[in-house]
């Protein structure tokens, strides 16, 4: 089975359009880490389409503070006011999934999907050290995150945990794996493409994608919604 892996689609419909435009003939499910909405100008588009096409979803910060599950005194204004946006677009059918949403860690065929560490959903995994610190808590040797918006993959080791810096990675039984596909929708690596992953559970292999999108659609559609302009400007950045 191959499973298109994505994350922090943020409510980007353009970038989803064309991660699902490249990934065409690359999958067989759809699998998601987590922040649907939040930030960009479409969340009712991305919501329905991850009810209608992915298989599990699990649950980001974004997704409760939309809902009202999350204290939005954690958030940035700017994040604050798309959180308070988002809140009032929603559809009811599209909140009442949103609420819905199972924290991770959540079981897919042997590997594991959450949003932000295997220890807690909202944190953030950046660095190996931090890695090394939530070790205990996997459950299995495969698992996909999100929530940093940085696509790359971790290897755990008995000698240690490093961050591989390649788009391929064959996964041994020998070491555990905490990979990011990278966000669809805002990433913050410094490459305003659209991240993703395939994880071929046959080949036991996982490949890291980035594919360009209309980044000027979803920039005006920002302005159009009343949505702070910087939300639209980073996303040329990838910052
Ligand atoms: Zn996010």
């Amino acid at each position: 089975m191959r499973y298109l892996i994505i994350s922090d689609i943020h409510a980007n419909w353009s970038a989803l359009e064309a991660v699902m435009a490249a990934a065409k003939d690359q999958y067989d499910e759809i699998v998601n880490c987590g922040d649907l909405v939040g930030y960009g100008p479409d969340p009712n588009r991305v919501v329905e389409f991850c009810r209608e096409h992915c298989r599990v979803v699990v649950r980001g910060n974004h997704d409760k503070a939309s809902v009202g599950l999350e204290d939005l005194e954690w958030f940035n204004p700017v994040a604050q006011q798309a959180a308070l946006w988002t809140a009032e677009v929603l559809t009811a059918e599209n909140r009442e999934y949103l609420s819905a949403l199972p924290a991770g860690p959540a079981a897919v065929n042997g590997f594991d999907l959450l949003h932000g560490s295997p220890a807690d959903e909202d944190e953030y995994l950046t660095e190996p050290e931090e890695v090394a610190n939530v070790v205990e808590f996997l459950r299995t040797g495969l698992t996909f995150f999100g929530h940093t918006h940085l696509q790359g993959a971790f290897l755990v080791h008995r000698n240690g945990v490093k961050l591989l810096e390649r788009p391929h990675v064959d996964v041994e039984d020998t070491a555990a794996y905490l990979i990011n596909p990278g966000s669809v929708g805002q990433p913050r690596d410094g490459d305003p493409r659209a991240g993703y992953a395939i994880f071929d559970s046959e080949m036991q292999a996982v490949n890291l994608f980035r594919v360009d999108y209309n980044i000027t659609a979803t920039y005006m559609a920002i302005r159009n919604a009343g949505l702070p302009e910087l939300l639209g400007a980073r996303l040329y950045k990838g910052l």
